[in-house]
């Protein structure tokens, strides 16, 4: 399949071949347990100390002890809530922070459109201080960007779930108690993610051993924390490449978008360069994800990890949408592997498939 032509990159990216290179060891000769006292143990060990100075490095960690493994941000996300008994989320966040969070009667924060109404005292929304706010650093559906401190009163645990901007835009922990994050969305493998704990970590979700410090059991996942590593090491260094990349293709796809009628581009004026969401009024997005499909082409009707569910997506319907521009939207996500010729070819294609959808 060519990469070159995945427009998905917010569902998940291809595996870097560098970072394969990295874990390839650690999936054959150096199979040992990180816990282990020999020498299989060791080297295992020693990688993972190495990846996790790898990762902190790219989120402008002061330590890398402050870097938990988890297998993922939706273990990080359901692990944060353990931080404290009173929740304030924003409407915007991943299903895997907002599903738990409401489970455990977290209030909601007041938008207007896409901003988030700071909270300047305690009020009903937000009725005290010390409670876990979660604000997103990038939207997964529409790319919107927020600053996670600014909702936060004095006292608060912050918390950010930084999945989309990881490796992508310019982030910095400073200002976070907490930040979660998956490798798989920076060309690291599925199943491996952290969280970032400024100081104590939260009460352990997974209990059972001593990894991690006592705070996440489980024997360590070697190969895909050398993977994430890896992963980080190359998104230190190419970020700013692929920022750049990703905001020509995103000027490639909205000039090739002008001239057709009935679409607009969703997310509001500050928006990560990945994600581009266009709704067109009275389709369908998963018939346009079809389309584009047969011709060789992936990109996700609104967001990917709720795409098979019939349920209106929450981001989309928290900005009240009317049905016939929410029903129609399409999110297309660049990565490290698209080039502008196949965004050319994208754009093409979807003015193709418009005017037969639109005819028939
Ligand atoms: N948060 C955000 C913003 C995401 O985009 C995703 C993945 N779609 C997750 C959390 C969950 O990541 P994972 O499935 O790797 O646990």
């Amino acid at each position: 399949m060519d990469a070159s032509r995945y427009f998905d990159n917010a569902a998940t990216t291809p595996l870097d071949p560098r970072v394969r290179e990295a874990m390839l060891p650690y999936v054959d000769d150096a199979f040992g347990n990180a816990n282990s006292i020999h020498s299989w143990g060791l080297r295992a060990h020693d990688a993972v100390q190495r990846a996790r100075e790898q990762v902190a490095r790219l989120i402008g960690a002061e330590d890398p002890a402050q870097i938990y493994f988890t297998s993922g941000a939706t273990e990080s996300n359901n692990w944060v809530l353990n931080a404290a008994d009173k929740i304030v989320i924003s409407p915007f966040e991943h299903s895997s922070m907002r599903e738990p969070a409401l489970r455990r009667s977290a209030r909601v924060l007041e938008i207007d459109g896409l901003s988030i109404e700071p909270p300047t005292m305690p009020n009903a929304q937000h009725p005290t201080p010390n409670a876990l706010l979660s604000v997103m650093a990038v939207n997964n559906e529409i790319g919107t960007i927020w600053h996670a401190p600014n909702y936060a009163l004095e006292g608060d645990f912050v918390h950010s779930d930084i999945t989309q901007a990881v490796g992508k835009i310019p982030i910095a922990v400073d200002g976070l108690d907490f930040a979660s994050f998956s490798a798989h969305k920076f060309y690291g493998p599925k199943g491996i993610g952290a969280l970032y704990c400024r100081d104590r970590p939260p009460e352990p979700l997974i209990l059972g051993g001593e990894q991690e410090q006592g705070f996440r059991g489980g024997t360590l996942n070697v190969p895909a924390i050398v993977g994430m590593g890896a992963a980080a090491e190359i998104a230190s260094q190419e970020q700013p490449e692929d920022f750049e990349r990703a905001t020509l293709l995103r000027t490639i796809l909205l000039d090739g978008l002008k001239g057709l009628t009935d679409y607009q581009i969703n997310g509001g004026d500050r928006t990560s360069p990945f994600i581009v969401s266009v709704s067109f009024r009275g389709l369908e997005g998963e018939t346009v994800v079809l389309e584009l499909d047969r011709a060789g082409f992936a990109a996700s009707a609104g967001a990917a990890c709720s795409s098979r569910s019939t349920e209106p997506s929450h981001v989309l319907t928290a900005l009240d949408m009317e049905p016939a521009w929410l029903r129609g939207t399409v999110r297309f996500s660049f990565g490290r592997f698209n080039t502008p010729e196949a965004t050319a070819a994208l754009v093409k294609t979807l003015r193709t498939s418009m005017e037969k959808l639109r005819r028939t």
